[in-house]
């Protein structure tokens, strides 16, 4: 079958497009036909060597298709389910395996590009904007990267929760998408200086919290946009990984709190990765949750939307089509 591996680490060129044997399902497995394969950011950072994986390694850990076997144990799936996961090994393939914990159905009005685009990215925007800093009305959220696959639904999540949103763009092409998600304020901040325009926001005093995920860029604007004792959500590395700091910076910026949260620690019980995903489907069927499908391609041309992704050219979900 069809699977996109690294055999080193590298640049998009590293991307090869190999023919491998169909993986057959372990204990607890789900086996799932590959529709649409989600493209994140982490694809990246492993493909690029950030983060360390055995080669050769194929990348993709989330897709959505039909389940087209199950392993040994598994009950509450049957073979032609629509199902979705951000647990898959090998996602870039044309069958990639997942714990049967880790994946749920997709409900009929939820499709199944849609539910690519919501296993990684809106598990991630709903564990920030619910549990690392659960927002409510009064909080004001600094979130950076808002145009892309995770800022998009985290604008929107944190609005439904009633937080006031200063959203931070690279383009001004980017402005216009990011209000349309219910953003206040944007800030082109490839021009303008996000931090001024944080304190300006709030009348002098700061954001309650930052969330970034683009690293080494913005960090030391971050910690400048917070309020006295307000939350640095540090949980990417888009420009670069966040240069090591002394944790007396947090003091004299204003005892401010920070910490660098994962999915992997947001989803580890089935029922809590179902609560989730029930959730966001439940907002995605009422109108409140819009998911932008921003790009496709063909899974072939993997490293033509690597390159696309890294070179800030896409604004919402990116998807790999089968
Ligand atoms: P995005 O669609 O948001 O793409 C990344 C965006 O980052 C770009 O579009 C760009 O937007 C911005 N950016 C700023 N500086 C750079 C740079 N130097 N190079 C590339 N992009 C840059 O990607 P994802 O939604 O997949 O991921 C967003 C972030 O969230 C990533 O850092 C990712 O690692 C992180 N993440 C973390 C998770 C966790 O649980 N900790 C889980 C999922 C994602 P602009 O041009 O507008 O600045």
């Amino acid at each position: 079958m069809l699977a996109i591996r690294i055999h080193e680490t590298g640049g998009p060129e590293k991307l090869c497009t190999d023919d491998i044997p169909v993986p057959m399902p372990g204990a607890g497995e789900v086996r799932i036909h590959v529709e649409a394969a989600g493209l994140n950011f982490i694809d990246t950072y492993q493909r690029g060597g950030l983060y360390a994986v055995p080669l050769p390694f194929t990348l993709g850990a989330e897709i959505a298709g039909l389940v087209s076997m199950v392993g040994a144990g598994v009950t509450e799936f049957s073979v032609g389910d629509r199902v979705a996961t951000a647990k898959a090994s090998g996602g870039y393939a044309a069958e990639a395996l997942a714990p049967a914990a880790h994946v749920v159905k997709i409900p009929n009005g939820v499709t199944t590009q849609m539910a690519a685009a919501l296993m990684l990215q809106g598990l991630t925007a709903h564990y920030l904007a619910i549990d690392t800093f659960p927002l409510k009305s009064g909080h004001t959220a600094l979130i950076h990267a808002a145009a892309g696959g995770v800022g998009l639904l985290l604008v929107q999540l944190a609005k439904r929760a009633g937080a006031r949103v200063i959203a931070t763009v690279g383009s001004d092409e980017k402005v216009a998408l990011v209000r349309g998600a219910g953003a206040d304020e944007v800030v082109v901040y490839t021009r303008d200086n996000f931090t001024t325009a944080a304190r300006a926001f709030t009348g002098g005093l700061g954001v309650d919290v930052v969330y970034d995920a683009v690293g080494k860029d913005t960090f030391a604007g971050s910690i400048d946009s917070l309020r006295p004792r307000g939350m640095f959500v540090s949980f990417g590395n888009a420009s670069g990984p966040v240069p090591p700091f002394a944790p007396l910076l947090l003091s004299q910026k204003g005892s401010l709190y920070f910490t660098r949260p994962t999915l992997l620690h947001h989803t580890q019980t089935s029922a809590e990765l179902r609560g989730r995903t029930d959730d966001l489907f439940g907002a995605v069927l009422s109108g409140a949750l819009k998911v932008r499908i921003g790009a496709t391609f063909p899974l072939k041309a993997a490293a033509e939307a690597h390159r696309a992704l890294e070179g800030r050219g896409t604004t919402g979900k990116v998807l790999l089509l089968l």
